[in-house]
Protein backbone atom coordinates (compact mmCIF):
# COMPACT_ATOMS: atom_id res chain seq x y z
CA UNK A 1 0.00 0.00 0.00
CA UNK A 2 2.60 2.39 0.22
CA UNK A 3 4.60 1.52 -2.59
CA UNK A 4 4.06 5.27 -4.03
CA UNK A 5 6.57 6.50 -0.88
CA UNK A 6 9.55 3.67 -1.42
CA UNK A 7 11.15 4.60 -4.57
CA UNK A 8 14.04 2.66 -4.90
CA UNK A 9 15.07 1.80 -1.38
CA UNK A 10 18.18 -0.35 -0.92
CA UNK A 11 18.21 -2.58 2.78
CA UNK A 12 20.07 0.14 5.02
CA UNK A 13 20.22 2.96 3.51
CA UNK A 14 17.07 5.00 5.63
CA UNK A 15 18.39 3.93 9.05
CA UNK A 16 17.64 7.50 10.50
CA UNK A 17 14.38 8.78 8.76
CA UNK A 18 12.73 8.43 5.85
CA UNK A 19 9.51 6.28 4.68
CA UNK A 20 11.32 2.22 6.05
CA UNK A 21 9.76 -0.27 3.91
CA UNK A 22 11.60 -3.39 6.22
CA UNK A 23 12.84 -2.17 9.43
CA UNK A 24 13.47 -5.89 10.59
CA UNK A 25 15.41 -6.40 7.31
CA UNK A 26 17.45 -3.64 7.16
CA UNK A 27 18.42 -4.49 11.29
CA UNK A 28 19.45 -7.68 9.90
CA UNK A 29 16.94 -10.02 10.22
CA UNK A 30 16.05 -12.20 7.07
CA UNK A 31 13.52 -13.93 5.66
CA UNK A 32 11.21 -11.86 8.85
CA UNK A 33 7.90 -12.28 8.76
CA UNK A 34 5.23 -9.27 8.12
CA UNK A 35 6.13 -7.19 10.73
CA UNK A 36 2.98 -6.45 13.04
CA UNK A 37 1.65 -3.70 15.57
CA UNK A 38 -1.15 -2.53 17.31
CA UNK A 39 -4.47 -0.57 16.16
CA UNK A 40 -5.50 0.75 19.40
CA UNK A 41 -9.40 1.70 18.71
CA UNK A 42 -10.21 4.55 21.41
CA UNK A 43 -14.25 4.86 19.98
CA UNK A 44 -14.57 1.23 21.80
CA UNK A 45 -12.37 1.17 24.97
CA UNK A 46 -14.71 1.27 28.05
CA UNK A 47 -11.84 2.32 30.84
CA UNK A 48 -11.82 -0.87 31.99
CA UNK A 49 -7.85 -1.08 32.45
CA UNK A 50 -8.02 -5.11 31.76
CA UNK A 51 -4.84 -3.89 29.35
CA UNK A 52 -3.12 -2.40 32.38
CA UNK A 53 -3.46 -5.41 34.45
CA UNK A 54 -2.91 -7.77 32.04
CA UNK A 55 0.30 -6.13 31.26
CA UNK A 56 1.07 -5.84 35.01
CA UNK A 57 0.24 -9.68 35.73
CA UNK A 58 2.37 -11.21 32.49
CA UNK A 59 4.87 -9.14 32.85
CA UNK A 60 5.46 -9.27 36.34
CA UNK A 61 5.73 -5.50 37.14
CA UNK A 62 5.87 -3.44 40.27
CA UNK A 63 2.41 -1.67 41.44
CA UNK A 64 2.17 1.91 41.24
CA UNK A 65 0.62 2.67 44.62
CA UNK A 66 -2.98 2.75 45.91
CA UNK A 67 -3.19 6.44 46.04
CA UNK A 68 -5.66 8.59 44.62
CA UNK A 69 -4.34 11.44 42.37
CA UNK A 70 -7.33 13.92 42.99
CA UNK A 71 -7.26 14.73 39.41
CA UNK A 72 -8.96 12.36 37.86
CA UNK A 73 -10.16 8.44 37.91
CA UNK A 74 -7.67 7.45 36.26
CA UNK A 75 -4.74 7.36 38.74
CA UNK A 76 -2.15 5.47 37.22
CA UNK A 77 -2.11 8.49 35.49
CA UNK A 78 0.79 7.96 32.57
CA UNK A 79 3.29 5.49 31.07
CA UNK A 80 6.28 4.89 33.29
CA UNK A 81 9.44 2.18 33.89
CA UNK A 82 6.43 0.15 35.86
CA UNK A 83 2.94 1.05 33.49
CA UNK A 84 3.71 0.27 29.91
CA UNK A 85 -0.09 0.22 28.97
CA UNK A 86 -1.85 3.24 30.51
CA UNK A 87 -5.62 3.74 29.71
CA UNK A 88 -5.72 7.71 30.05
CA UNK A 89 -9.34 9.25 31.04
CA UNK A 90 -9.89 12.44 29.49
CA UNK A 91 -12.29 13.96 30.66
CA UNK A 92 -14.58 17.14 28.86
CA UNK A 93 -17.29 19.72 29.13
CA UNK A 94 -19.31 19.76 25.96
CA UNK A 95 -22.09 22.18 25.07
CA UNK A 96 -25.16 20.11 25.80
CA UNK A 97 -27.63 19.31 23.70
CA UNK A 98 -30.91 20.87 22.61
CA UNK A 99 -29.30 24.55 22.52
CA UNK A 100 -28.32 25.02 26.20
CA UNK A 101 -25.57 27.45 26.94
CA UNK A 102 -22.20 26.04 26.97
CA UNK A 103 -20.62 25.53 30.23
CA UNK A 104 -17.67 28.01 31.03
CA UNK A 105 -14.48 27.11 29.32
CA UNK A 106 -16.49 25.34 26.68
CA UNK A 107 -15.64 22.42 24.70
CA UNK A 108 -15.61 20.79 20.97
CA UNK A 109 -19.18 20.70 19.56
CA UNK A 110 -20.92 17.43 20.44
CA UNK A 111 -21.33 14.46 17.26
CA UNK A 112 -23.44 12.07 17.52
CA UNK A 113 -22.15 8.53 18.35
CA UNK A 114 -20.11 10.02 21.04
CA UNK A 115 -20.11 8.79 24.97
CA UNK A 116 -22.04 11.02 26.60
CA UNK A 117 -23.05 11.61 30.63
CA UNK A 118 -25.83 13.45 31.25
CA UNK A 119 -24.76 14.85 34.09
CA UNK A 120 -25.55 18.99 34.04
CA UNK A 121 -29.00 17.93 33.04
CA UNK A 122 -29.43 15.70 36.29
CA UNK A 123 -31.66 18.16 38.96
CA UNK A 124 -30.66 17.36 42.45
CA UNK A 125 -33.36 19.16 43.57
CA UNK A 126 -31.81 22.16 45.13
CA UNK A 127 -31.93 23.75 42.07
CA UNK A 128 -28.52 22.00 40.64
CA UNK A 129 -27.01 19.88 38.76
CA UNK A 130 -24.40 17.39 38.80
CA UNK A 131 -23.06 19.44 36.05
CA UNK A 132 -23.49 22.40 38.55
CA UNK A 133 -26.40 23.30 36.70
CA UNK A 134 -24.51 24.93 33.56
CA UNK A 135 -26.40 22.55 31.36
CA UNK A 136 -23.52 20.98 29.50
CA UNK A 137 -22.88 17.62 29.64
CA UNK A 138 -19.20 15.30 30.47
CA UNK A 139 -17.75 13.22 27.94
CA UNK A 140 -14.70 10.72 28.77
CA UNK A 141 -12.53 9.73 25.67
CA UNK A 142 -10.58 6.62 27.09
CA UNK A 143 -7.61 5.75 25.19
CA UNK A 144 -4.89 2.65 25.88
CA UNK A 145 -1.63 4.22 25.18
CA UNK A 146 1.71 2.56 24.62
CA UNK A 147 5.49 2.28 23.51
CA UNK A 148 4.68 3.09 19.69
CA UNK A 149 7.12 0.95 18.69
CA UNK A 150 7.95 3.43 16.07
CA UNK A 151 9.90 2.87 12.64
CA UNK A 152 12.81 4.98 13.06
CA UNK A 153 13.21 4.81 17.04
CA UNK A 154 15.53 7.25 18.29
CA UNK A 155 15.63 5.05 21.88
CA UNK A 156 17.06 2.53 20.07
CA UNK A 157 19.81 4.37 17.74
CA UNK A 158 21.38 6.12 20.63
CA UNK A 159 21.55 3.50 22.87
CA UNK A 160 25.13 2.28 23.66
CA UNK A 161 25.13 -1.46 25.10
CA UNK A 162 22.41 -2.87 22.84
CA UNK A 163 19.85 -3.30 25.06
CA UNK A 164 17.46 -1.80 22.91
CA UNK A 165 16.94 -3.68 19.78
CA UNK A 166 14.87 -4.57 16.60
CA UNK A 167 13.47 -7.66 16.73
CA UNK A 168 12.06 -9.82 13.62
CA UNK A 169 8.49 -8.85 13.97
CA UNK A 170 9.71 -5.08 13.39
CA UNK A 171 8.91 -4.49 17.39
CA UNK A 172 11.30 -2.13 19.64
CA UNK A 173 12.63 -4.36 23.10
CA UNK A 174 14.47 -3.16 25.63
CA UNK A 175 16.67 -6.00 27.55
CA UNK A 176 16.81 -5.47 31.11
CA UNK A 177 20.09 -7.97 31.80
CA UNK A 178 22.21 -5.48 29.46
CA UNK A 179 20.19 -2.15 29.79
CA UNK A 180 23.47 -0.12 32.28
CA UNK A 181 21.09 3.02 33.67
CA UNK A 182 22.61 5.75 31.42
CA UNK A 183 19.69 6.72 30.61
CA UNK A 184 20.20 8.38 27.20
CA UNK A 185 17.25 6.29 25.81
CA UNK A 186 15.00 8.65 27.68
CA UNK A 187 15.37 12.14 26.25
CA UNK A 188 15.50 10.68 22.93
CA UNK A 189 12.24 9.87 22.85
CA UNK A 190 9.65 11.66 21.20
CA UNK A 191 6.69 10.44 22.74
CA UNK A 192 8.32 10.37 26.27
CA UNK A 193 7.55 6.80 27.11
CA UNK A 194 10.48 4.95 28.60
CA UNK A 195 11.75 5.87 31.28
CA UNK A 196 14.17 4.63 34.25
CA UNK A 197 13.14 2.59 37.13
CA UNK A 198 14.37 4.83 40.35
CA UNK A 199 15.25 2.23 42.26
CA UNK A 200 18.40 0.65 39.77
CA UNK A 201 18.13 3.30 36.83
CA UNK A 202 17.33 0.55 34.25
CA UNK A 203 15.11 1.86 31.55
CA UNK A 204 11.79 0.06 30.27
CA UNK A 205 8.86 0.30 28.38
CA UNK A 206 6.62 -2.70 26.55
CA UNK A 207 8.32 -5.15 25.06
CA UNK A 208 5.50 -6.23 22.83
CA UNK A 209 5.00 -8.96 24.22
CA UNK A 210 8.09 -10.57 22.92
CA UNK A 211 8.35 -13.54 24.52
CA UNK A 212 5.14 -14.33 23.44
CA UNK A 213 5.10 -13.49 20.18
CA UNK A 214 7.45 -15.86 19.44
CA UNK A 215 5.04 -18.55 20.87
CA UNK A 216 2.99 -17.72 18.83
CA UNK A 217 0.76 -15.95 20.84
CA UNK A 218 -1.04 -12.04 20.56
CA UNK A 219 0.38 -9.81 23.35
CA UNK A 220 -1.28 -10.46 26.94
CA UNK A 221 -3.19 -6.71 26.72
CA UNK A 222 -4.22 -7.07 23.06
CA UNK A 223 -6.02 -11.00 25.01
CA UNK A 224 -7.10 -9.44 27.66
CA UNK A 225 -9.41 -6.69 26.23
CA UNK A 226 -12.94 -7.14 26.29
CA UNK A 227 -14.26 -4.48 23.25
CA UNK A 228 -10.96 -5.38 20.97
CA UNK A 229 -9.87 -1.76 21.68
CA UNK A 230 -6.25 -3.18 21.20
CA UNK A 231 -6.02 -4.99 18.10
CA UNK A 232 -2.75 -6.66 17.20
CA UNK A 233 -1.84 -8.32 14.19
CA UNK A 234 0.02 -7.91 10.75
CA UNK A 235 0.63 -3.94 10.69
CA UNK A 236 -0.82 -3.22 6.83
CA UNK A 237 -3.84 -5.38 7.46
CA UNK A 238 -4.27 -3.19 10.63
CA UNK A 239 -4.14 -0.20 8.19
CA UNK A 240 -6.23 -1.57 6.12
CA UNK A 241 -8.96 -2.06 8.99
CA UNK A 242 -8.24 1.07 10.61
CA UNK A 243 -9.08 3.27 7.50
CA UNK A 244 -11.97 1.44 7.53
CA UNK A 245 -13.28 2.30 10.82
CA UNK A 246 -12.56 5.85 10.09
CA UNK A 247 -14.64 5.76 7.44
CA UNK A 248 -17.28 4.07 9.24
CA UNK A 249 -17.46 6.72 11.72
CA UNK A 250 -17.75 9.47 9.81
CA UNK A 251 -20.80 7.68 8.18
CA UNK A 252 -22.24 7.46 11.48
CA UNK A 253 -21.45 11.35 12.18
CA UNK A 254 -18.67 10.40 14.42
CA UNK A 255 -16.40 13.49 12.08
CA UNK A 256 -13.74 13.59 14.75
CA UNK A 257 -12.70 10.17 13.89
CA UNK A 258 -8.90 10.09 13.17
CA UNK A 259 -5.84 8.22 12.99
CA UNK A 260 -2.95 9.03 14.72
CA UNK A 261 0.62 7.64 13.75
CA UNK A 262 -0.59 5.37 10.83
CA UNK A 263 0.81 7.20 7.90
CA UNK A 264 4.66 5.57 6.67
CA UNK A 265 5.90 9.31 5.64
CA UNK A 266 5.57 10.82 8.96
CA UNK A 267 8.67 12.19 11.40
CA UNK A 268 9.25 8.69 13.13
CA UNK A 269 8.40 6.58 9.21
CA UNK A 270 4.83 5.53 10.96
CA UNK A 271 4.29 3.83 13.83
CA UNK A 272 3.94 0.06 14.76
CA UNK A 273 1.39 0.75 17.31
CA UNK A 274 -0.74 3.96 15.84
CA UNK A 275 -4.40 5.01 17.01
CA UNK A 276 -7.94 5.98 15.86
CA UNK A 277 -8.70 9.36 18.28
CA UNK A 278 -11.90 11.23 18.30
CA UNK A 279 -10.14 14.83 19.19
CA UNK A 280 -6.70 16.60 18.73
CA UNK A 281 -3.57 14.06 19.50
CA UNK A 282 -2.56 16.94 22.54
CA UNK A 283 -6.06 16.20 24.33
CA UNK A 284 -4.64 12.60 24.68
CA UNK A 285 -0.71 14.62 25.67
CA UNK A 286 0.24 12.75 22.45
CA UNK A 287 2.35 15.29 20.51
CA UNK A 288 0.93 16.35 17.18
CA UNK A 289 4.07 16.52 15.26
CA UNK A 290 6.58 13.85 16.27
CA UNK A 291 10.00 13.52 15.04
CA UNK A 292 12.64 10.98 15.37
CA UNK A 293 15.27 13.14 17.65
CA UNK A 294 18.34 11.24 15.43
CA UNK A 295 16.85 12.71 12.27
CA UNK A 296 19.51 15.52 11.86
CA UNK A 297 22.70 13.28 13.29
CA UNK A 298 23.84 12.77 9.77
CA UNK A 299 23.93 16.49 8.76
CA UNK A 300 25.46 17.53 12.29
CA UNK A 301 28.45 14.73 11.51
CA UNK A 302 29.04 16.23 8.18
CA UNK A 303 28.96 19.66 9.41
CA UNK A 304 31.16 18.46 12.69
CA UNK A 305 33.10 16.70 10.03
CA UNK A 306 33.55 20.03 7.96
CA UNK A 307 34.56 22.06 11.25
CA UNK A 308 37.37 19.48 11.94
CA UNK A 309 38.83 19.53 8.56
CA UNK A 310 38.99 23.97 8.64
CA UNK A 311 40.75 23.39 12.23
CA UNK A 312 42.83 21.21 11.43
CA UNK A 313 44.02 22.97 7.75
CA UNK A 314 43.95 26.06 10.06
CA UNK A 315 46.63 24.73 12.44
CA UNK A 316 48.83 23.12 9.71
CA UNK A 317 48.97 26.41 8.28
CA UNK A 318 50.14 28.04 11.42
CA UNK A 319 52.85 25.65 11.80
CA UNK A 320 53.68 25.59 7.62
CA UNK A 321 53.60 29.47 7.41
CA UNK A 322 57.02 30.08 9.44
CA UNK A 323 58.73 26.87 8.57
CA UNK A 324 58.19 28.08 4.73
CA UNK A 325 59.69 31.74 5.60
CA UNK A 326 62.81 29.96 7.07
CA UNK A 327 63.41 27.91 4.16
CA UNK A 328 62.79 30.55 1.96
CA UNK A 329 65.17 32.92 3.52
CA UNK A 330 68.10 30.50 3.50
CA UNK A 331 67.95 29.18 0.33
CA UNK A 332 67.64 33.25 -1.03
CA UNK A 333 70.87 33.31 1.18
CA UNK A 334 73.02 30.51 -0.31
CA UNK A 335 71.80 31.83 -3.99
CA UNK A 336 73.38 35.22 -2.68
CA UNK A 337 76.49 33.10 -1.68
CA UNK A 338 76.50 31.09 -4.90
CA UNK A 339 76.21 34.27 -7.18
CA UNK A 340 79.55 36.15 -5.54
S1 LIG B 1 7.90 5.35 21.37
FE1 LIG B 1 9.83 5.95 22.32
S2 LIG B 1 10.43 4.15 23.50
FE2 LIG B 1 8.90 3.45 22.00
S3 LIG B 1 10.10 2.81 20.20
FE3 LIG B 1 9.52 4.96 19.85
S4 LIG B 1 11.32 6.10 20.63
FE4 LIG B 1 11.46 4.03 21.50
S1 LIG C 1 2.32 -5.75 24.50
FE1 LIG C 1 2.83 -6.85 26.39
S2 LIG C 1 4.41 -5.55 27.32
FE2 LIG C 1 3.38 -4.26 25.79
S3 LIG C 1 1.73 -3.21 26.88
FE3 LIG C 1 0.83 -5.09 26.02
S4 LIG C 1 1.01 -6.60 27.68
FE4 LIG C 1 2.42 -4.91 28.18
S1 LIG D 1 -8.95 -3.54 28.03
FE1 LIG D 1 -9.70 -2.59 26.14
S2 LIG D 1 -11.61 -1.59 26.78
FE2 LIG D 1 -10.51 -2.07 28.66
S3 LIG D 1 -9.34 -0.19 29.08
FE3 LIG D 1 -7.97 -1.50 27.90
S4 LIG D 1 -8.30 -0.87 25.77
FE4 LIG D 1 -10.01 -0.04 26.95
Amino acid sequence: MTDHLLGDHLPGDRLLSGVEPDPAGDAGHSGAPPRTGFFTDTSVCIGCKACEVACKEWNALPEDGLSLSGMSYDNTQGLGASTWRHVAFIEQEVPARGGAEAPAGGGPPTAEGRTRLPLADTDDGNGGGAGGGTGGELRWLMASDVCKHCTHAACLDVCPTGSLFRTEFGTVVVQEDICNGCGYCVPACPYGVIEQRPSDGRAFKCTMCYDRLGAGQEPACAKACPTESIQYGPLDELRERAALRVDQLHAAGVTDARLYGHEPDDGVGGDGAFFLLLDEPEVYGLPPDPVVTTRDLPAMWKHAGAAALSLAGGIALAFAGPALKRFGRATGATGRKGRR
